[in-house]
């Protein structure tokens, strides 16, 4: 390689630290980069870089690179060898691992070490001087028989070998066309020397010095040759595997691959064979397993493929093929633990009971599935967290939000780069046991694309019939998901694809009533956020006053999510505090602050002094307990979020309020109308399905026909409602796609304010769809929009008479605030929606005529 070219290498260079290998002159390593100074090199000036003066880098040997790019650099050993990289393979998962080829052109010395990160570059004197090789016959003859005898040991060594093979008759003719000079670098690299040898060798700057080192050396291989071909004549097919040269080493033109690295590497491989043969995976998978330890055995380390190979027999030894942890299913523990983890949900619990008693009773899973459904915080996943305690299962949640490829669920097919398990496998991998409570979260939240339907894939995961034997893409072998626990949660069944659907079971998680919400945030949130934040009930108190100024002023949620972070708001802000006064407490001459009720009282009498961010008292640390009162609520979470809106917006005709139902629970909501000259035309705004839409048209068809009856006119008088009048509907909240059949009763009361000049009722909500001929018929989620309502503090509700069964649902004291009216024609709907109820002039006449 060197021959004919004049090589100058530049006087300032970026070093390679390597621990154990030695590159010589002339030859060819792969050194594997992992340590931060050589990662950074790597990056830096060989993955950018595309001149060779640039991939020109000095390695030098013997020094391992500190783990942490921050530790001091080692002493590094004077000599080394500018190489040329000749390749960079690696991949940057699971994590960055590169593999660097680089060729040894000379030796040079360190002069000066300029910088140390982020990679060493030192000012270097180049040793052996590369362009003297142009003129080999004169070197020649200065080494004069030094190098003639090195030459005869060098043949005579390489043709004790196999000349069959093709590498070593191309060592062979390299012999003749090298020059000398370079002999003793490369054979020594071929030869079987130790590391220490090869660093003797690199040290020996003067070339004679070199020779007469390393002819030693190929005596003693020359003679262990002999001494193993005398050993085993009788088995001569074996001879070119047993001498020291392995037959694919590769040389090529004058560079040799050093393979120590591929020897501990083997080494690697060997072990993760036994740990295949001794792992406990089903016998199709250790098949499939022995055969890529095969091909891996076989394969350069530097093929991408290598490492593909190498993750996937690891996973497959990680995987829980059959360890499991024992259940221990105690039906009066579990319902212990469940009580003791959450507040109310009584029905749920229930059910999750039931589920358990058939487990234990039955002793195996071939139930269904259970779905946990409702407005999110409420609950869903903790409940299933509760049920892998009582079970004593590990647990995993899998969120199945926006999962639009089907190989999320089972993996990549293991043909390229990249490809990794799916999300089940993963999670068996985590978890490191078989029989996992595994929560797929937001199952309705599963999307569909090009990449196929991960509904389609959950389906078989979920199949009792077909998971015992699941088989990923990227395992490529089945594996028994049957003892694995599934639970699913939702925050709707509309968008679960009907075949997921049939296979589990729905249990409602219906939103809580304020006074649930509050006994929560007492017995559960709040003592978790207290500990979270290191903070003792002797050093805050939330009286339930408060607690419900939040709930009601500062959320408007089925769950307590949203109560949660608030409650967590005010726990940093009390922590700051509370920290701030121990500091102070701390110094002397501060008499200790009481606790206990004196204290309170005093606080409570004043509330000024206590509160949060009341700057003045900086400099005083704080009375304990805290007592969180409005006014530090207003400090900490500023002014509330939800007041008086209800009563504000109904002081104008053609506004009522309807009652929907979401994924996020109930809501209340506003329908709006007004009018204007125009052309009889219906405009809709809100983002309006169609079954919205037709529920506008057949209230304003209602309001037209019966319009003499209520004495309902347009701007100039006419019962025609819409001559020369156009009518605007509006469902504020536009941005949120609004659709369903149960805002029919609203729309009506809202067109007859309009039509009337009178204003709704401020504390009526309703709910309930229309027919053309005026009868209310019954609709669902009653229970979450009773409870959006009462959250809003409306009192009274007009709902179908046929939903009169739904009320038995709705917690008693939620009862007794409200008053329920149950409609069944819209005469009624219109009498309890305005004071005094909305009179029917038919009959008045009807009345007067008879008189
Ligand atoms: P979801 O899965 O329904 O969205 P989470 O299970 O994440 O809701 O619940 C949110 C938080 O509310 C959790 O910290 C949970 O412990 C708490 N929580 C919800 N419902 C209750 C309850 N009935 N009793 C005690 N804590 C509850």
């Amino acid at each position: 390689m060197a021959a004919g070219s004049a090589i100058q290498i530049p006087t300032r260079l970026p070093l390679l630290l390597t621990h154990e290998s030695v590159l010589l002159p002339g030859s060819t390593m792969r050194t594997s980069v992992d340590s931060p100074r050589n990662m950074q090199l790597v990056r830096s000036r060989l993955l950018k870089g595309t001149s060779l003066r640039s991939t020109i880098i000095g390695v030098i040997p013997n020094t391992s690179d500190p783990t942490s790019d921050c530790d001091d650099l080692p002493n590094l050993h004077r000599i080394g060898t500018a190489a040329l990289a000749v390749q960079v393979v690696g991949s940057n998962w699971p994590k960055p691992h590169y593999t660097l080829l680089v060729t040894g052109l000379c030796r040079f010395q360190i002069l000066q070490l300029l910088k140390e990160k982020p990679y060493p570059v030192a000012e270097v004197q180049q040793l052996d001087r590369l362009e003297q090789f142009t003129n080999g016959h004169k070197s020649e003859e200065e080494l004069g028989e030094l190098s003639e005898q090195f030459y005869k040991y060098a043949v005579q060594l390489v043709e004790m070998l196999d000349m069959s093979v093709p590498a070593v008759a191309k060592l062979r003719r390299l012999l003749d066309n090298l020059p000398r000079e370079a002999l003793p670098d490369i054979l020594t690299s071929i030869i079987r020397t130790t590391n220490q040898e090869k660093l003797q060798i690199l040290d020996a700057v003067r070339l004679e010095e070199r020779f007469k080192m390393t002819i030693p050396l190929l005596v003693r291989q020359i003679e262990g040759l002999k001494l193993l071909q005398k050993t085993r004549k009788s088995k001569q097919d074996d001879d070119k595997r047993v001498v020291a040269i392995r037959p694919n080493r590769r040389i090529s033109h004058g560079s040799v691959t050093e393979d120590e690295e591929e020897e501990e590497d083997h080494d690697d491989v060997v072990m993760l064979e036994k740990k295949i043969r001794t792992s406990s995976m089903s016998e199709q998978a250790l098949k499939v397993c022995l055969k890529e330890i095969k091909r891996l055995k076989k394969m350069p380390q530097s093929m991408p493929e290598y490492a593909l190979t190498r993750n996937y027999l690891e996973l497959m030894v990680e995987l829980p093929w059959n360890k499991s942890t024992k259940d221990r299913l105690e039906i009066r523990a579990a319902r212990i633990v469940l009580d003791n983890d959450h507040y109310a949900m009584e029905k749920l619990k229930k059910r999750v009971l039931e589920y358990l008693a058939v487990r234990q009773l039955k002793n195996n899973l071939k139930g269904p599935i259970l779905c946990f459904v409702g407005p999110p915080g409420v609950g869903k996943t903790s409940v299933g967290r509760s049920i892998a305690k009582t079970l004593g299962r590990e647990f995993h949640r899998i969120a199945l939000g926006g999962v639009c490829d089907q190989s999320d669920i089972r993996g990549h097919r293991r043909t390229y780069v990249g490809s990794m398990p799916g999300r089940i496998i993963n999670g068996l991998k985590t978890v490191g046991v078989n029989n996992p409570v595994f929560l797929l979260d937001e199952v309705d939240k599963l999307a569909k694309s090009l990449q196929g339907d991960p509904a389609a894939a959950l389906l078989e995961v979920l199949d009792p019939e077909q998971n015992h034997s699941f088989t990923d893409h990227y395992l490529n072998v089945a594996f028994d998901l049957s003892q694995v626990l599934f639970i699913a949660t939702a925050n709707t069944t509309a968008t679960i694809p009907p075949a997921l659907l049939d296979r589990m079971e729905v249990i409602q998680v219906p939103g809580y009533t304020q006074e649930e919400k509050i006994e929560i945030a007492h017995r559960h949130l709040i003592p978790k956020q207290l500990e979270q934040h290191g903070l003792t009930p002797q050093q805050i108190q939330i009286p339930q006053v408060t607690t419900l100024g939040i709930i009601t002023r500062y959320t408007r949620e089925a769950g307590v999510r949203a109560l949660d972070r608030k409650l967590g708001a005010i726990c940093r802000a009390v922590a700051v505090k509370v920290a701030e006064g121990q500091h102070k407490e701390a110094k002397p001459g501060r008499a200790e602050v009481g606790e206990g009720e004196d204290c309170k009282e005093h606080i409570t009498e004043d509330a000024k002094p206590e509160s949060i961010s009341d700057t003045a008292d900086l400099a005083l640390p704080p009375e304990m307990p805290i007592l969180i009162d409005f006014h530090a609520l207003k400090d900490i979470l500023g002014p509330p979020l939800y007041d008086m809106e209800v009563s504000e917006r109904l002081n104008q005709p053609g506004v009522a309020i309807g009652l929907a139902w979401t994924p996020l629970g109930g809501e209340i909501m506003f329908v709006e109308a007004s009018r204007m000259d125009g052309e009889g035309q219906l405009i809709l705004t809100g983002q309006l399905g169609d079954v919205m839409k037709e529920s506008a048209h057949l209230a304003i068809s209602w309001l037209r026909s019966n319009a003499k009856r209520y004495q309902l006119t347009n701007a100039s008088g006419s019962f025609d409602l819409l001559d020369n009048t156009d009518i605007h509907l509006h469902f504020p909240a536009g941005a949120v796609t609004k659709d369903g059949p149960s805002a029919g009763v609203t729309i009506v009361t809202c067109l007859a304010s309009l039509f009337s000049g009178r204003l709704v009722c401020s504390d009526v909500a309703m709910t309930g769809e229309i027919t053309l001929r005026g009868l209310v018929l019954p609709v669902g989620g009653i229970k979450d929009k009773v409870l959006a309502a009462h959250r809003a503090g409306l009192k009274r509700i007009i709902i179908p008479q046929r939903n009169e069964k739904d009320l038995e649902e709705i917690a008693v004291h939620v009862r007794q605030d409200l008053t329920f009216v149950l409609a069944g024609c819209l005469d009624e709907v219109l009498n309890a929606a305005f004071d005094g109820g909305f009179a029917v002039k038919a009959r008045l006449e009807h009345l007067n005529s008879k008189l």
